[in-house]
């Protein structure tokens, strides 16, 4: 990873302004309601620290693992959960805060999954979007940057499990 040639792709002041931006775009959305936010470990849980920590309206937090079979970074179109919510969303506004939309088929599935549960609203917040390379129709209700192509890690976005720390996001080289 070190070795690896990376550049800075968005600063962590250009990253905290638009998580401002996008968790005053939520609080104005949800004021008065009873929101639950579902964080997807494990790339989420930077990002939804900080969105939730700028929100000016209350909210719960769950958390999901979902993986993909097959290795590699891609998803090759088959999803499995690994690590189920604890809360009951029957009936409540729901909130999924992800780390990034490539192929859309992991979100896909998920929204699918919690569909089956009867929320009363269910939406989308991505950090980074990578609309170019989706496989399955999907949009997300927030997104915090839409990027072309190419590999980024930092702010909870890893490669082999490293770089999750790093406070920017960075876009691999090579
Ligand atoms: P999708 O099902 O939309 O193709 O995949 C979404 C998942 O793929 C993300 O949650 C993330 O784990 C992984 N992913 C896709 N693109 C990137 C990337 O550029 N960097 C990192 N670190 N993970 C990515």
């Amino acid at each position: 990873m070190d070795k690896m040639k990376k550049e800075i792709l968005f600063s962590r002041k250009a990253i905290d302004l638009r998580v401002r931006e996008l968790a005053a775009g939520i609080s104005r959305d949800y004021q008065g309601r009873e929101l639950i936010v579902i964080g997807v470990l494990k790339g989420a849980f930077i990002f939804m620290a900080d969105l939730i920590r700028s929100m000016t309206i209350p909210c719960r937090v769950d958390f999901a693992r979902l993986a993909s079979y097959g290795a590699g970074s891609v998803s090759n179109g088959k999803v499995i959960l690994t690590k189920d919510i604890e809360t009951s969303i029957r009936g409540k506004d729901i909130l999924i805060v992800e780390d990034i939309v490539d192929t859309g088929v992991t979100l896909s599935y998920f929204v699918e999954w919690l569909q089956e549960r009867n929320p009363r609203s269910l939406r989308v917040c991505a950090f980074l979007d990578k609309r170019g390379r989706r496989k399955v129709t999907f949009e997300a209700d927030y997104v915090g940057f839409a990027i072309e192509d190419g590999f980024v890690v930092g702010y909870g976005l890893d490669f082999d499990e490293k770089a999750r720390f790093l406070p920017d996001v960075y876009i691999m080289k090579d």
